[in-house]
């Protein structure tokens, strides 16, 4: 469970990103002391991805590797977050997966694929982006000041991916 003083959506995306950039300033993901004081910058300052995206250094990395395991074969390229879940047809949406690693994970979201026990194993690159796009669907949503999307009673990173939708939800143009 995140810490008591996150309470929304918006906060649970900030905590996530103090931690990746606890791992870029003191080489550690859970030096927690280091991630609660950027947190609470990021707060103050109302941080956008973006510029906490830049800030962080997570540009690209050259094609030519798994952005998951890194292995060198049988490469393909792939969404982020499928289309078929509202994920959007951009490079920031974009890795190279390896066929292993897109075989172990299906049609599953990320934090469901690698599961509360291996979240820390995410690759900063690809929790960056997803963060990323986390973030824009649930203000597309409207919602980052939600405690609880998933209505499991809690708010945990399983409420990040439930920004987007298990299936695509296709409506007639103009319906709601
Ligand atoms: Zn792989």
């Amino acid at each position: 469970m995140p810490p008591a003083t996150v309470k929304t959506i918006r906060d649970l995306v900030y905590w996530e990103y103090a931690k990746l950039a606890s791992e870029i300033g003191v080489g550690d993901r859970k030096n927690f002391r280091y991630a609660m004081a950027t947190y609470q910058r990021y707060r103050r300052t109302s941080a956008h991805p973006l510029t906490i995206l830049r800030e962080n250094g997570l540009e690209s990395k050259a094609i030519g590797e798994c952005a998951y395991c890194g292995s060198h074969q049988n490469l393909q390229t792939d969404y982020i977050v499928a289309m078929s879940a509202g994920g959007p047809d951009r490079p920031d949406n974009l890795i190279s997966i390896c066929n292993a690693c897109q075989q172990s994970r299906g049609t599953k979201e990320l934090f469901h694929w690698y599961g509360k026990e291996r979240r820390y194993e995410i690759p900063r690159l690809i929790l960056g982006k997803y963060l990323k796009l986390v973030f824009e669907a649930h203000e597309a949503n409207g919602t980052l000041d939600s405690t609880d999307v998933n209505d499991d009673g809690k708010l945990d990173i399983f409420d990040l991916g439930a920004a987007f939708p298990r299936r695509s939800k296709r409506r007639p143009n103009g319906a709601v």
